[in-house]
């Protein structure tokens, strides 16, 4: 348990698996905490435990972040409170159909909540970090945003979605003293993979991980100043090499002519 005070972080989807661990352990390292989800009432007895064992304050915002009016409720909580240090863009749905057999409004849905939801606010939280001097934005993303061949395809492109922007952020933030971390799990033990279609009991021991543990390394890997957490990856080297790569591909990108092999 830590005595500093290091402001108050905002975790969406903090009312159950890794947002939850999220909540316990920023509340441990000493931040107050604010906590968005749908379910008020896992959220208030998540609130009561985290306060009771931590002593930290713990406030909890009932918002359904895919429905407009709500999102903006958050938005404003972001926009006018001056002691939120640390953004945890959590919440967020996933599917396991096939691209073409998932029934497009839920698609629709997965990205107003995993795309326009973290992407407002961020908006709303950003300059207050800037005018205040500093702050931290960490966004869940996933290995599909890397990998979107593994589940279904528009969750991977909300994903890739998530990465590409914490990749900008961090570019056009980092000199202003907003730390950007993207998160990338593997699978996880949580409801999420039930609630996507396919309960994580059916996937391979060998594959999953609690939590508690991916929130650990990915809280290790932001102090240790990682741009891309990806827990599971033993070899970071190959981060490293697909990193290497984007970045030696960036100033050949654009020009007058086509590429020889086009024979334009
Ligand atoms: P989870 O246990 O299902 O948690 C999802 C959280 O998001 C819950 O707190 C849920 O709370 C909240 N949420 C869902 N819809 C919402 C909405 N419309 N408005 C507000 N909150 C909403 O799943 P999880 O695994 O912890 O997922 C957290 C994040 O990790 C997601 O972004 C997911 O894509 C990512 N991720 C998970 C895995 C994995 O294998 N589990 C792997 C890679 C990435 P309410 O239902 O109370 O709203």
């Amino acid at each position: 348990m830590s005595d500093l005070n290091k402001g108050i972080a905002l975790v969406t989807g903090a009312s159950s698996g890794i947002g939850a661990i999220y909540a316990d352990r920023l509340a441990k390292r000493g931040y107050d905490l604010i906590l968005v989800a749908r379910n008020g009432e896992r959220l208030s007895a998540l609130a009561s435990r985290i306060g009771a064992e931590t002593g930290r304050k713990v406030e909890t915002v009932v918002a359904d972040l895919g429905a407009q009016a709500d999102l903006a409720k958050v938005e404003a909580v972001l926009k006018g409170d001056r002691n939120i240090t640390l953004l945890v863009n959590n919440a967020g749905v996933g599917g396991t159909a096939p691209l073409l057999s998932a029934d497009v409004d839920k698609m629709q849905q997965m990205i107003d909540l995993n795309v326009t939801a973290l992407m407002r606010l961020t908006y709303a939280a950003v300059p207050g970090f800037v005018a205040r001097g500093g702050g931290a934005i960490i966004n869940i993303a996933s290995i599909v945003a890397i990998a979107p061949e593994i589940l279904n395809g528009v969750y991977g492109g909300t994903k890739a979605f998530v990465l590409a922007f914490s990749q900008s952020l961090k570019h056009e933030l980092t000199d202003k003293n907003i730390r950007v971390q993207a998160v990338l799990p593997g699978a996880t033990a949580t409801e999420f993979w039930s609630i996507a279609g396919m309960p994580v009991e059916h996937l391979p021991g060998e594959i999953v991980m609690s939590a508690e543990a991916m929130v650990d390394a990915s809280l290790k890997g932001f102090d240790q100043g990682e741009f891309a957490t990806i827990p599971a990856l033993e070899d970071s080297a190959l981060l490293q090499a697909h990193e290497d790569a984007r970045q030696a591909m960036m100033p050949h990108l654009s020009r007058s002519v086509p590429a020889a092999r086009y024979g334009v």
